[in-house]
This record gives C-alpha cells, sequence and structure tokens, in this order.
C-alpha cells in the first residue's frame, strides 16, 4: 500500500511511526468514542461531556461487510472503469464501530470475522495521477 498522495479529506486520519491511525475524540467521562472529532459527548447516559483528542487504530474485526457493486452517487469519485469493491464496517480494539473500504483484491473474499488492519492506500486518482489516499482495512 502506498501512502503518497493527498488525502481525500484533511484531519480523518494520520501517519505515525506505528502506521496510520484514525484522527477522533473520546468521552474521559464515559469512554465513548467519536470519529471524526466531536466537541461534545453525544451520550445522553454521560454525567459530563469531557472530550480529549484520541487516535483509533490499527487492529480490528470485520463486524459486516457488502460490495458494492455499482458506482456510488456524486460526490464519491472512482477511477474509471469503475471496479467493484467491498465496504467493511470494522470494530476497532479500542472501542470505535467504523466504515471503510476493504484493501483486497477479490472483495468476495471478505468475511464477517476477518481480523483486520488499518491501512491507507488509493480511492481515486485525480487527473494529473495524484493519488486521493483514504483510510482501509485489510484482512491479516
Ligand atoms: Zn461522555
Amino acid at each position: 500500500m502506498t501512502t503518497e498522495g493527498t488525502p481525500v479529506i484533511e484531519g480523518l486520519f494520520s501517519e505515525t511511526a506505528d502506521g496510520p491511525r484514525l484522527v477522533g475524540s473520546r468521552c474521559t467521562t464515559c469512554t465513548t468514542p467519536y470519529f471524526p472529532k466531536s466537541s461534545l459527548c453525544h451520550n445522553p447516559e454521560c454525567t459530563e461531556s469531557k472530550i480529549e483528542d484520541a487516535s483509533f487504530g490499527p487492529l480490528g474485526t470485520l463486524w459486516s461487510s457488502s460490495i458494492q457493486n455499482y458506482p456510488p452517487p456524486p460526490p464519491a469519485r472512482y477511477d474509471e472503469p469503475y471496479e467493484p469493491y467491498a465496504l467493511g464496517v470494522v470494530d476497532l480494539a479500542d472501542g470505535l464501530r467504523v466504515v471503510g473500504r476493504m484493501a483486497v483484491e477479490d472483495p468476495a473474499s471478505v468475511q464477517v470475522g476477518d481480523r483486520v488492519e488499518l491501512v491507507l492506500g488509493p480511492i481515486y486518482h485525480e487527473e494529473d495521477g495524484t493519488e486521493a489516499i483514504s483510510w482501509m482495512f485489510r484482512p491479516i
């Protein structure tokens, strides 16, 4: 997986010495994770909203998945010709459930329960060839 290129959206993920992480926040009172960042805790049972920055990943378990068999509507972008890909819903070990594209050659190979790791990779290319990078999950 390459990590050259430009993030699809700035501020959602970062590269650390230990690999990529999702950038979010967590309430220190009730431990609810938020991605993207939240300035307030939205847990109705939480007694006091205390938000601090948090990063999430890299390990998790695939909770659900589906194959995107047709091109997603705008503003989503993709390379032509369109190639179906697998989308996963992953439970990260640190408590966040998050959607991401699966970094696999064969979208049908993805199985619920797969152990996965967070990776960065291109989801499309700009006209000048620059890779638009986002987070993905790769079975391990
Ligand atoms: Zn809270």
